[in-house]
């Protein structure tokens, strides 16, 4: 491993969990636990962006509330700490699809309000200097084969066909090269709303601000089950957190809780970082504006320059494990990490020869219908956000904005987006699920292939496309 850019995360067995932990620039040494039960007005599972927003928001709109986040493990360690650091202005689920369920203007009302994260994410880390590296950086989706050139007009089509195309630009080639140099490249999608984060810096200093405000943070305290009712409450081996509502911010990990096993599928998506590169790399790649970068490829891929020079590579593709198993083993899939790293060669040909230093991964939380969902039931007093597949960095942010008014009983123009009150169906029971699951990955893998074969882009109405959706 390179040597941590701030200090000394390095001796902490959580600094193996993802370079960005390694580099946060505070110790993770693991705050105390909790020590017997204890009343509070929230309580809140997992202490990820989720639960770190939906605390930072009520502390600000209430210094008075007594908030309690309690993690299993330490603040950030979950996606928040691992993730690709970009904060992007987008769902998991296209506008298209938000409008069929909800209508046009509720579509436009939650595109908006992602792109107003975006600034609102910026605002607070500079307010409560966070030190997360923030900058609004856009983002740039490469067309790198044939038949992404036609995935890319369709997706600046729905743009377009929702009144948004002041929000992006078609780039050909020439404009591409002029910022970034990706072997193949024949055009990009660009936006300028996209931005970027040192995600462990934007966890660990969320925190710190929460607890600033007054909140408590217990970390190595699993909730092993919760209680709804007139004083709902988290349940762990030391002690229950009795509060007048909870909020279920574990993601990925909330279906390792009975009652939840089936709310949303653990999807590992791996990442794989080079060495700092040198000027000459540099020259020959480019990307001085260190924009979000990703292509038009079904099998997900994105690329972040990291302040220290570095070129962080992810991928979805490990192989989804029988009963949504989640274990830090699966943390690390050598073919997938091998795959990610032939990949990153083939995208920048001078990456030939540079060192991977490092190589990690983790679970995100997908939904069956692939829209997250924001929720409070005041009467079983049960509040979650949760389900935003590869999106979180931003939309966590909005979600823990809109739990906080809803908890706060304000109705707001946030408590009206279609995310709120929104319930995916549920995953199908094993072995289904499995059967299904790995049959899609396995698909889109090939649609890939095919495509880049081919030169043609997929129907949109293959039996794997169908099957991921509804
Ligand atoms: C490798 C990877 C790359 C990604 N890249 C991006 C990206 O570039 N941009 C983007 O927008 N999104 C990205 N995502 C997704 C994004 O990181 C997540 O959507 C977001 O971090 C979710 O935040 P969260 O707080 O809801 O969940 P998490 O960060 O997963 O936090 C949940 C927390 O709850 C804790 N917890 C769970 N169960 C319990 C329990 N029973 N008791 C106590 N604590 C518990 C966990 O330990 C964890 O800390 C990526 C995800 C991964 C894994």
């Amino acid at each position: 491993m390179s040597t941590p850019a701030v200090a000394p995360a390095e001796t902490s067995p959580y600094a193996a969990f993802s370079f960005w932990l390694e580099t946060c620039g505070d110790d993770l040494t693991p705050r105390p636990a909790l020590d017997g039960s204890t009343d509070v007005d929230v309580a809140i599972l997992g202490g990820g962006y989720t639960g770190l927003w939906t605390a930072y928001y009520l502390l600000k709109s209430q210094p008075s509330l007594r908030v309690a986040v309690v993690e299993r493990r330490i603040a950030g360690f979950g996606a928040s700490g691992r993730n690709g650091g970009w904060c992007s202005s987008k769902l998991n689920i296209g506008l298209d699809a938000v409008a069929g369920m909800y209508g046009r203007d509720k579509a436009l009302a939650m595109q908006r309000a992602l792109y107003d994260t975006v600034d609102e994410i910026g605002r607070v880390c500079s307010a409560e200097r966070l030190d997360a590296g923030f900058a609004k950086v856009g983002a740039l989706f490469v067309a790198r084969f044939p038949y992404q050139i036609a995935l890319m007009r369709e997706y600046a089509g729905m743009f377009e066909r929702f009144g948004l195309g002041a929000h992006q630009r078609l780039l050909d080639a020439a404009e591409t090269e002029g910022r970034v140099r990706v072997r193949g490249a024949l055009g990009a999608w660009y936006c300028p709303q996209y931005g970027r984060v040192h995600p462990g810096r934007l966890a660990r200093g969320l925190a710190r601000a929460v607890e600033r405000l007054g909140g408590t943070i217990y970390e190595e305290t699993e909730v092993i089950d919760f209680a709804p009712g007139a004083r709902p409450s988290l349940r762990t081996a030391r002690g229950d957190v009795r509060a007048r509502a909870i909020v279920l911010a574990g993601e990925a990990y909330l279906t390792r809780l009975r009652a939840l096993r089936r709310c949303l599928l653990p999807v590992y998506s791996l990442i794989v970082l080079t060495e700092p590169l040198g000027a000459s790399r540099w020259n020959e790649i480019g990307w001085q504006g260190q924009e979000c970068l990703a292509s038009f490829r079904i099998s997900i891929d994105y690329l972040t320059r990291t302040d220290d020079g570095r070129i962080l590579f992810g991928g979805r593709g490990a192989p989804y494990r029988f009963g949504s198993a989640i274990a830090d083993a699966y943390d690390r899939d050598a073919p997938t990490h091998e795959m990610l790293r032939r990949l990153a060669r083939g995208w920048f040909p001078s990456l030939e020869g540079a060192r991977f230093t490092h190589a990690w991964g983790g679970p995100l939380g997908m939904p069956r219908d692939w829209m997250p969902t924001v929720h409070y039931d005041r009467e079983s007093g049960v509040a979650t956000a949760r389900g935003y597949t590869g999106h979180g960095v931003s939309a966590s942010n909005l979600a823990g904005r809109a739990l906080a008014d809803l908890l706060l009983g304000r109705a707001t123009p946030l408590t009206e987006l279609p995310i709120v009150g929104h319930r995916p169906p549920p995953w199908e029971p094993e072995p289904l699920r499995y059967l299904g699951v790995r049959y899609v990955q396995r698909a889109f893998a090939r649609m890939d292939e095919e495509g880049e074969r081919t030169g043609r882009a997929p129907s949109g109405r293959s039996l794997a496309e169908r099957l991921s959706r509804h």
